[in-house]
């Protein structure tokens, strides 16, 4: 498939049909239920089952395991993708938390959540998550536990305190990452038989709900775009994870913006406009797991990716053209790292180091592929060969980054001047001026052998551009991984309103509300939050009286 027809495919979404995984839901059935009845409620479903998941990422994978295989129930799940799904669970790393000492990963959790972390739903977290490794063996995954993650150190904050609270967990190693995983749970259940049915190009779904008891009897919405409502006689299991490609939403409740991501495209935080049309309270709203990453600018590529210059001979400098760290040490924790570009300029009213710019020479690009590869050692995200072709949105990047630059993503001048106005014609604060004195003090910093300002060690052999260009630049933003903000949940994953009670029979699970508040702390935290809560749900929603039997 063309790159231009791939992604109008996926712009499009809605293709393809249902594909089964088990035997789940019933076609054409009557409403039949001795509920109240009234206008809300639909005259005849096209579906009914027990539990109905919306979402098939890792949450929406563990909950409907659980209901199925422990609570015995049939499950439906809905799901936006065309095709084979999946989520960001399907193309991450695979690392997930292992809890090693409870008591002082509880007090971690209240020392990084700076309080803000709700002590029942830690305890709650910590009694299910201790289960991961019971369960990863029942179900067959590949992993070992490792001390450290891909990206370093754990936990992300296990300094604090004196370094107490190093030790306090381990996280997954998964080779083939959550590829890996994924496709060993889809072939556990199948090997179960669980009852468990997929519908693909599900969208545009509404919770329909008894307006006067707000229990959730079932779901409004377009498969293939045409309009169908299944019923949930137990309850409704919400997992649409982020709102990574929501630039509303984006620009509404992360602490700064653009925000750009890498991962799946379909994720567009459709789950807050159903769970807010049913009164939720939502939470947490500006969490992110993320570092920074560079973003193509390119309207027919809209994402992050992991790219960099492939020598040490390059600086970074903000909107204005000015250096303001040591390149070498960006701080932040691994993903935590867009806490960097948190800089608020009221000169320019914005944020000005979003974007900034890696400025560097030749041997950046003759060093090789400067961005994530099919075939590399990191091969995740949204061009893995895992994927097929309707979901993978790119390649993965050239072998001798010429694509890149001729797409635009990676900015060329043969002079600082041009590659200044070049820089300056996408975001008019670039000071082109500033720029050159930027680069003239780099210069002799790297003569030097001193950086004088951010105590950067350098050298005129390694780190010193060239003095006649040509010059490259790309753009850094805060980015990569996943939002983890929506619906308050209780201990059961039941969702609430904004005064603390349930709204019955309706479930969050995974990145669609985590638990962690303040930042993100727990390494391998969202594929364990998935775990958890998707456990948590599927069990709870599998252990309901149906509603139409009441
Ligand atoms: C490259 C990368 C590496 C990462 N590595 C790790 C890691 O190693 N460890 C870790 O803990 N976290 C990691 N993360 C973050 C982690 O992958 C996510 O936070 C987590 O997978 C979210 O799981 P989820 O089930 O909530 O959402 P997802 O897995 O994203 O699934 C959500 C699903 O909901 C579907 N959906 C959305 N809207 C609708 C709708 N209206 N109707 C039906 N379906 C809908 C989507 O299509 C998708 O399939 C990584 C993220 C990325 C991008």
């Amino acid at each position: 498939m063309s790159e231009i027809s791939r992604r109008n495919f996926l712009k499009g979404a809605a293709v393809a049909g249902a594909a089964v995984a088990g035997s789940a839901a019933l076609a054409g059935c009557s409403s039949g239920g001795s509920a109240a009845s009234g206008d809300w409620m639909p005259k005849s479903w096209d579906y009914e089952t027990d539990v109905v998941v919306v979402g098939y990422g890792g949450a929406g994978m563990w909950s409907s395991l659980v209901a199925a295989d422990e609570g015995g129930s049939e499950v439906v799940i809905l799901e936006k993708a065309p095709v084979e799904g999946g989520g960001n669970s399907r193309i991450n790393n695979g690392e997930w938390t292992v809890i090693k000492d409870e008591k002082l990963f509880r007090d971690y959790c209240v020392a990084f959540g700076h309080g803000l972390i709700e002590e029942d739903m830690i305890d709650a977290y910590i009694g299910e998550a201790t289960k991961h490794t019971d369960y990863a063996d029942k179900y067959g995954m590949t992993y070992e536990v490792a001390e450290k993650a891909l990206a370093g150190t754990i936990p992300e904050y296990w300094f604090l305190d004196d370094g107490k609270y190093a030790g306090c967990i381990g996280v997954s190693n998964v080779e083939g990452f959550g590829m890996t995983t994924f496709h060993e749970l889809e072939a556990k259940r199948a090997e179960l038989g669980l009852p468990i049915e997929l519908k693909f190009a599900c969208t545009e779904e509404h919770l329909i709900q008894n307006p006067d008891t707000k229990e959730i009897a079932g779901v409004r919405f377009l498969e293939d775009g045409a309009e169908k409502t299944i019923k949930a006689r137990k309850g409704v299991v919400l997992c649409t994870g982020g709102f990574e490609f929501n630039e509303e939403l984006k620009n509404t409740y992360l602490s700064i913006y653009p925000f750009k991501f890498e991962g799946w495209q379909y994720n567009t935080g459709d789950g807050i406009r159903m769970v807010e049309e049913v009164g939720a309270k939502l939470w947490h709203m500006n969490m992110v797991i993320s570092t920074t990453a560079m973003w193509t600018r390119d309207p027919d590529y809209d994402f992050a990716i992991f790219a960099s210059p492939q020598s040490d001979a390059f600086f970074t400098v903000n909107r204005l053209g000015k250096r303001y760290q040591n390149e070498a040490k960006t701080g932040g924790t691994a993903h935590n790292g867009w806490h960097t570009l948190m800089s608020f300029s009221d000169k320019i009213d914005d944020y000005d180091r979003i974007p900034s710019w890696q400025i560097f020479d030749q041997k950046g690009i003759d060093g090789g592929p400067m961005g994530t590869q099919q075939g590399g050692w990191f091969e995740c995200g949204n061009y893995t060969t895992d994927l097929p072709d309707e979901l993978r949105a790119w390649d993965g990047w050239s072998d001798d980054n010429q694509v890149e630059i001729e797409r635009g993503w990676v900015l060329k001048g043969d002079t600082l001047e041009e590659l200044g106005q070049k820089i300056k014609d996408f975001d008019h604060w670039m000071d082109i001026d500033t720029l050159k004195e930027t680069f003239a003090e780099y210069q002799a910093f790297c003569d030097a052998g001193k950086d004088a300002r951010f105590d950067r060690e350098l050298t005129a052999e390694e780190n010193k551009l060239s003095e006649s260009g040509p010059y490259y630049a790309i753009s850094i933003y805060p980015g990569s991984c996943s939002t983890l903000g929506g619906p308050k949940k209780n201990v059961n994953a039941e969702v609430l309103d904004p005064a603390g009670n349930v709204i019955p029979r309706l479930y969050a699970a995974g990145s669609f509300g985590n638990f962690q508040a303040h930042s993100y702390g727990i390494t391998g935290g969202n594929n364990s939050e998935n775990m958890v809560w998707g456990r948590i749900a599927g069990r709870h929603c599998a252990g309901l009286e149906p509603w139409d039997k009441k």
